[in-house]
């Protein structure tokens, strides 16, 4: 079978080059592990930072070892009780067509419920981000002004719309009209701005949210949420959730200084990762399975076809190659 590792370590944006195709021979499973055959892969943007030999929340990849993530995938041959051959799973798996992996990591998944590949994302690490964040942390009140950036993306497009259930107004801003006329067309966003064209994204965000910001959902970083945070509310809360347009710096950029801001509105900027709410997630995947059943929450996913095309997939989140969810399919 075909496997997928990391060659090089990226300075910078990472390229093709930096990952490696390899074929490899797989033993049979022992007791206790399964056969799988790879359905859909996930590629993610926190993939990047694990690209890198730094010490973060989840340890570096290794070099020319296979690069780990959210994949579906189906038993083709079992050594555990736990599951039979054609059941669907979910789990931490590696960039392999085929997997040999331990029962004890995979969860069996409902693909009669929802599509398999939205345990990937809208019923899985994507969708329980955007709920956290939104929850636990922006607790989002009726009638408040909610701004999202990459709002057109797995997590952003989810947010936005939880917002618009909780009563908020909800700002989303993307990178190409497409995607902002989709969140105000099929995903009840009030508003939005493409933030490649836009003159001067303080004067847009000051026209856009005439009563002031009071949870920015922080997704992207940079200039982008520099301008949306010189308009936040007294007691506005700031998800920080991502900050994908730093990712492939090689420097530290630098940006005004917003710790008075923050200070003279007494404003909550907090930093989170999914994994923080762990103990909660069975709490959060009833709210969004409930939410999708009742098409309450809708979604969308880009889906590219082909093993060989993971490295080039996951190199296109940072150019906004997708919509709604990255996820290829075999
Ligand atoms: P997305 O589906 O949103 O894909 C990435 C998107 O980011 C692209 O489609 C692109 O859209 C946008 N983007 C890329 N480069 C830039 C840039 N320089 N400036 C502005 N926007 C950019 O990914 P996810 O929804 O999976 O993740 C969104 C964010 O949330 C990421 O920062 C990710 O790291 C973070 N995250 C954090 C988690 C946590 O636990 N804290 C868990 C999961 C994700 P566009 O066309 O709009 O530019």
């Amino acid at each position: 079978t075909r496997q997928i590792v990391l060659a090089s370590r990226p300075k910078g944006t990472p390229t093709t080059e930096t990952f490696r195709f390899e074929e490899i021979t797989l033993p049979e499973p022992k007791d206790g592990e399964v056969l799988l055959k790879g359905l859909y892969y996930s590629v993610d943007p926190y993939m990047r930072g694990r690209m890198n030999d730094a010490k973060s929340y989840a340890p570096p990849f290794e070099l020319d070892k296979p690069i780990v993530g959210g994949v579906v995938a189906e038993v083709i041959a079992s050594g555990s009780e736990q599951f039979q051959n054609g059941d669907l799973v979910t789990g931490r798996l590696p960039w392999q067509e085929q997997i040999i992996a331990s029962a004890k990591g995979l969860k069996k998944i409902d693909a009669s419920f929802a599509p398999a590949s939205y345990y990937l994302s809208i019923l899985g690490m994507t969708g329980l981000t955007a709920y956290f964040g939104l929850i636990s942390i922006g607790k989002p009140k009726e009638g408040e002004t909610v701004v999202v950036s990459g709002a057109a993306g797995a997590v952003g497009i989810v947010v936005g719309q939880i917002a618009k259930l909780k009563g908020c107004r909800v700002i989303g801003i993307a990178g190409s009209d497409e995607k902002i006329s989709m969140l105000k067309d099929e995903f009840g966003f009030d508003e939005g701005i493409n933030y490649k064209t836009v003159d001067d994204m303080k004067k847009s965000i000051g026209e856009l949210c005439p009563d002031g910001v009071d949870i920015y959902f922080d997704n992207v970083g940079g200039e982008i949420s520099d301008a949306v945070l010189s308009h936040i509310n007294f007691q506005a809360r700031i998800p920080l959730c991502g900050q994908i347009s730093v990712y492939n710096n090689t420097e530290v950029a630098t940006g005004p200084r917003i710790q008075p801001l923050l200070l003279t509105k007494s404003a909550l900027m907090k930093g989170f990762i999914v994994g923080d709410f762990e103990s909660e997630f069975g709490e959060g995947m009833k709210h969004l399975s409930q939410w999708v059943k009742e098409d309450k929450l809708k979604f969308t996913e880009t889906i590219v076809e082909g093993f060989d095309q993971l490295p080039q997939a996951m190199l296109d989140l940072f150019t906004g190659g997708n919509t709604g969810k990255m996820v290829v399919k075999i």
